[in-house]
């Protein structure tokens, strides 16, 4: 029996040219994240995306998992084609559907005709298919209000299909419509969950990683490389810039008041970052800050660091608790990366006393000991660029 993949998109309320940028970079999400399974044939019907395999070792299993993640997707479901007549419908449908029948006590039959030429009404569809599935599986009761399987029979222009219940989507908007925004990127458990965040709002990602070594080391490089790759299963390839931060770090901690070490190193993160992603095209900074987590996330210190960037800066972690955050970063399975116990720049030289409430210009008082121009060109001269997907 061919099968195909029943996609519904979502955020409904979308309309005219939005509505068709959305469709359009949802067919394209889905055409580079299945390509590499087959050939495919991808229709498209009043919301609904038809994924038809062409190649008879297509990985249909592989297939439902990645459209279970790409952003942008309602619900989808497998589905079999049949021809548009009566007797290929309902001889298919007990035996496509058999193995999932066998499992449940209650079902209901849905019917959707789009071809008003097909001889049965929706209704006597139903009836019909709801009989010859309780001829043909004896145990099953119909529940038209709460049913274990909802059966649906489509009768479209080019085809009829039927399928069972419908998995949930990723849901957001497909990655690209909001543009491209540059994600901070530490070893940690936060930044992850940002980008993945951001990138379920439609934003493609650039990433960009502050290295301090010999102070932090190859492996966590690795790991931050590791934990993008899982945020690509859902965002799409990402450029990975790598800052060399030790000479800054140095000149910080030699030469600035060390309860402003901290705020100091993460304006000149923000600077570079500014720099960073103005070249690589992206519209915003992304960050993995929730309020009040530590001593550089409160409010004061946030100002400060905001004060030093001329592009937005999101933190979609903001009003989070970390209970949260690690429930989402289980789910999308970075955690177990996220802990492995690699030291990051921003745990190198920490004070014991963190400033936490910056008055307005202390901290660019404090920075008069830095050459703030030459330490970000040579920063920037040092990038090295890797390409995560
Ligand atoms: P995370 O779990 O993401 O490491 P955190 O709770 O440890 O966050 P901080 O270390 O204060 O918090 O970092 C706050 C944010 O600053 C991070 O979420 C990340 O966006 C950014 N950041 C921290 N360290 C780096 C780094 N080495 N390179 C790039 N960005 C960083
Ligand atoms: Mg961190």
């Amino acid at each position: 029996m061919k099968e195909i993949i029943l996609i519904k998109d979502g955020e409904l309320s979308l309309k005219g040219l939005n509505r068709c940028n959305f469709e359009n970079k949802l067919v394209n999400s889905i055409k580079r994240r299945l390509k590499p399974l087959g050939e495919i044939n991808i229709i498209k019907a009043q919301s609904t995306i038809y994924i038809d395999p062409q190649s008879e070792d297509f990985d249909f299993e592989e297939a439902l998992e990645r459209v279970g993640r790409i952003f942008g997707i309602a619900c989808y479901s497998r589905a079999c084609v049949c021809e548009k007549t009566c007797e290929d419908i309902f001889s298919k449908a007990p035996v496509y559907l058999a193995e999932q029948l066998k499992r449940i006590k209650t079902f209901k039959v849905e019917a959707k005709r789009a071809d008003k030429t097909f001889p049965l009404k929706s209704p006597e569809i139903c009836m019909e298919l709801g009989g010859i599935l309780l001829e043909n599986f004896p145990h099953l009761r119909v529940d038209v209000h709460n049913p274990d399987i909802i059966v649906t029979v489509e009768v479209r222009d080019f085809a009829a299909y039927i399928r069972g219940n419908q998995e949930k989507g990723a849901g957001g908007l497909p990655v690209g419509t909001s543009g491209r925004a540059e994600l901070l990127i530490s070893g940690g458990i936060d930044s992850p969950v940002a980008g993945y965040m951001m990138a379920k709002r439609g934003l493609s990602l650039n990433a960009i990683h502050f290295a301090s070594p010999p102070y932090t080391s190859a492996l966590a490089e690795e790991k931050v490389k590791k934990l993008l790759s899982k945020v690509a299963r859902y965002s799409g390839p990402i450029n990975l810039a790598v800052v060399p931060f030790t000479e800054i770090q140095e000149e910080i901690r030699n030469k600035c008041p060390e309860d402003y070490f901290t705020l100091i190193m993460r304006r000149m993160m923000m600077r570079i970052s500014a720099i960073v992603a103005k070249k690589d095209e992206c519209l915003g900074l992304i960050t993995g800050e929730s309020l009040g987590q530590v001593a550089s996330q409160t409010l004061p210190a946030i100002a400060s660091t905001d004060s030093v960037s001329d592009i937005p800066v999101l933190r979609p972690l903001i009003g989070m608790d970390k209970e949260e955050i690690i429930k989402i970063s289980r789910a999308i399975d970075a955690f177990e990366t996220s802990i492995l116990p690699y030291e990051d720049c921003c745990t190198v030289f920490t004070p014991k006393h963190p400033h936490t409430r910056p008055k307005p210009g202390q901290c660019e008082k404090a920075e008069e000991a830095l050459q703030i121009e030459p330490l970000i060109e040579r920063a920037i001269e040092g990038i090295e660029y890797s390409y995560i997907e």
